[in-house]
Formats: C-alpha cells, structure tokens, sequence
C-alpha cells in the first residue's frame, strides 16, 4: 500500500504516486451490523488500512500551503465512502459532506501541513523528504507535529460513520486544513465561503496528539486551551559615532537594554498573577564592531495570552514603555513598534467540552480523561469558534505507555511536538483517536 516515492522536489514522481494510491482498491470495511462503530472491534477492523495511510502521509510531508498530494489523498479517500467532496477550499483545503437524514450538524477538522524538520527517529519509515520553501531554500520536512495521525485516524472514523448511518442521523463535516503551522489556513478556508457554501456546523471538533500524554489517554481543557499569539518589531534609533567618543552620540544599545528589563515588569507587575502572559524578546540586533555606536537597535518579540483584554494591554504597555525608554534615553526620534502575525487563542466551549468529556469517560473509562492545563502555543482552530461556532479540540495521548512511565520515573523529558525525535506510538494512539472521535461524533449526531 506504500508508494516508495519520497523525492518531494520530483512533481512527476509525487503525481505518479499520488495516482497509485487513487488507484489502490477500496478498503474493506467492517462494523458488525448492531455492534457500536466507535467499539473496540469496529476500530481495529478499521486499522490496518489507517495505519497504512498513516505510513503513506507520514512519508510524504508537504509543508504549509503546498499540501497537493495529502488533499489529493485524503479527498479520493472520503469520495470512496460516499462524501460529497471539494477541493481548493482556501487554497488547497478539503471539505466532504455526508447527509444523513435531518439532524446536526458537525464538523471533524483535521490540518494537513507538515513542517521543516529533519526527521532523526532512526524509524524505518522515517521521513527523508527534502523540498524547497517558499524562500527558495531548501530544507527537510517531517510530520513532527503529528498532522498525520490526526488525518488518517479522521479517514477511520469517516470510514466508521459512513458504514454506520443506521446509527445517527444530521450532517457530518469533514474538513482537511491546510496551512495550521503557519496560522493561515483557518481563516482561508473561512473566507472561501467554508461555513456559507457548505452546511454551516452546530459544533466543530477536532484532535491534537500529545506528547506529554501515553498512549490509550485523552487530555481535555474547557475554556481557553491554546494562547493569543503577537509578533511585535521594535526599531530604537539612536545617534551613532565613535565608541570612544559616547558624549557625542545617543546609544540605542543602552536605550534597547534598558527597554527589555523594563518589558519584564509588564507581566510581573501590571497583570493579575492569576492571568497567564508571556513577553519574550528573542532577538535583538544592533551594531558591527566593538567601538562604533550604531544608529539603531531592532528587537523581536513573542507576546502570549488567553484573554482578549489581556492582549489589548500587553500590547499597549509594549508600545508606552518602547516609547518612554526611547524618550527617557534622550532618542532623536519615537521607536517604530510593529504588530504581525496575530493568531486568537482557543477557546473550548465549557458546555460542549463537559458533554464531550462526558461520552469520553464513559468510552475510555474515568482514568483515561484527564484535564490538561492551557498551553502556550498558537493553534487557528481557534478561527472556527470565532466565527461563532461552539468548538472543542481535546488531546490524544502518543507516547508508547511503558516509556510514559520510565520516563516519570527518572525525570527524564521526552521530545515534544515539533521535535526532530518526536515518534508517536501509532497503533495504540490511532486506536484511541478513532475510538474518541467516533464515540464523540456518535454522540453529538445521535437519534433523539
Ligand atoms: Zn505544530
Ligand atoms: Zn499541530
């Protein structure tokens, strides 16, 4: 079932493998008649042919915006089942539709994009793709996020659904996203009509593997789960000259320090300690040689946090105090403060997230869900929720359960997301993502 291609940059390769996995036979399926699909038995009926997509997808990353062949495969997959499928939704996006009678309707997303990393899991099925990004350059690519995961146990549960129809009723969405790594697909999918030309949702779920949990778990977080995200430039002029010769000039180097020490007392002095925020400077760059006095001092920052309110005042107090330090410093002229590449902070409905948590525990039984704290990451499925859709994305355990423990045991950290060395334990996280997907799904579209 494998397409052994895995030269990303060839486009006739990766379209001659693209055609010989449109070209494989249907996947048998098979849910016993009367027997829950979101079962055990239903489920493993079903790996062996998600296990092989996961295989496929994992070996053929495509980086943010370039996902041809993974939407390729993922629409020929729900075209199979019976979705009404289309493509090109905000650039490459895939929407399928099932109707089954009248009911809900809900949404299973699932993201597409890979990212830029060497793959060095040593595994046998480890990604050697290499392609070239959209600067020119040409880098490494690997599902390290655990997209892959998400879109091959989101082909199982279609698969289980699509066979099941006797057993829910309503609409069932689903949509392969691209572009999550760099926040934009979301959003292109949304402006492209995603909740005007296809039935509009009454719930979006959707799954996130996760590296801190084991395998066979399912983490959860009502209300904000993934944080705002800011890019902030500051540019501090100066008057340059000779390092010797300081009175004759206005340092930006000093100005720029003393602009970083007083960012810190933003989170520490003016929030409530209660209300998580993070201001990280991550770059700072100013000057060329030991005794020359540079003109100006360009700084790069990462601003986090969960409320709308707390965003507003982040930002605000960045741009008093560049400017106070600047003015304070004796500057020629204000700095430039530049916002960019905004992403909203999820957040999950408490409601929807205690009737999903509810069918989850019954599923998986009490110690298999646990709440998880907020991270502070961006992630765009918050863009659905902002479109006034309740939303809920809970987290699938992929850490093989005995290294979970070893690694309690001696502290030891394991690679996270994004992680060259990150390797999911695929057969049980599969399984458990299915089981939670199908059983949540079962649920929200269930007869009255
Ligand atoms: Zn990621
Ligand atoms: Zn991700």
């Amino acid at each position: 079932m494998l397409c052994l291609c895995t030269n990303y940059g060839d486009n006739v390769r990766t379209w001659i493998c693209a055609l010989a996995l449109l070209l494989l036979p249907l996947p048998t399926l098979a849910t016993d008649a009367g027997k829950s699909p979101s079962s055990t038995a239903a489920v493993d009926a079903v790996l062996p042919q998600v296990e092989a997509l996961y295989l496929d997808l994992h070996q053929h990353p495509e980086l943010s915006f370039h996902e041809q062949r993974t939407a390729a495969t993922l629409a020929d997959g729900l075209r199979k089942l019976g979705f009404d499928v289309t493509t090109g939704v905000g650039k490459l996006g895939v929407v399928g539709v099932l109707k089954n009678g009248a009911g809900p309707t809900v949404m299973l997303r699932t993201e597409l994009d890979a990212l830029p990393v060497k793959e060095q899991t040593g595994l046998a099925y480890a990604s050697q793709v290499t392609t070239h990004n959209d600067a020119g350059v040409e880098v490494p690519v690997m599902h390290a996020c655990g997209h892959d995961v998400h879109m091959s146990a989101w082909m199982g549960t279609a698969t289980l659904l699509s066979k099941s129809r006797d057993q829910w009723r309503g609409t069932l969405v689903l949509i392969g996203q691209p572009a999550e790594e760099t926040v934009g697909g979301a959003s292109a999918m949304l402006k492209d009509g995603l909740f005007t030309r296809f039935p509009k949702p009454d719930y979006v779920i959707a799954i996130h593997d996760e590296s801190e949990l084991p395998a066979g778990t399912v983490g959860y977080t009502p209300g904000y789960s993934h944080a705002n995200v800011d890019s902030v430039d500051i540019t501090i002029y100066g008057k340059g000259g000779h390092g010797a010769m300081p009175q004759t000039t206005v340092d930006p180097i000093v100005i720029a320090a003393r602009t970083v020490l007083s960012l810190q007392t933003i989170v520490s002095r003016e929030l409530d300690p209660r209300d998580p925020a993070v201001i990280t400077v991550g770059s700072i760059h100013g000057g060329t040689k030991h005794n020359i006095i540079p003109d100006s001092v360009h700084l790069q920052l990462t601003v986090r946090s969960y409320k709308p309110e707390t965003r507003k005042h982040l930002l605000a107090s960045i741009e008093r105090i560049a400017k106070a330090e600047s003015e304070a410093g004796g500057a020629p002229k204000p700095p430039l403060v530049e916002f960019s590449d905004a992403s909203d902070s999820v957040y999950n409905d408490p409601k929807l997230t205690e009737r999903v948590v509810a069918v989850l525990r019954r599923r998986l039984g009490n110690d298999k869900v646990v709440e998880m704290p907020p991270k502070m990451v961006a992630e765009d499925f918050s863009e659905y929720g902002k479109a006034g859709v309740p939303v809920v994305m809970f987290f699938v355990g992929a850490v093989n359960p005995a290294k979970y423990q070893a690694a309690k045991a001696s502290g030891e950290r394991l690679p996270s997301l994004h992680s060259s060395l990150f390797a999911p334990d695929v057969k049980p996280t599969l399984e458990t993502a299915m089981e939670a997907e199908t059983a949540v799904l079962l649920d929200l579209l269930g007869k009255p």
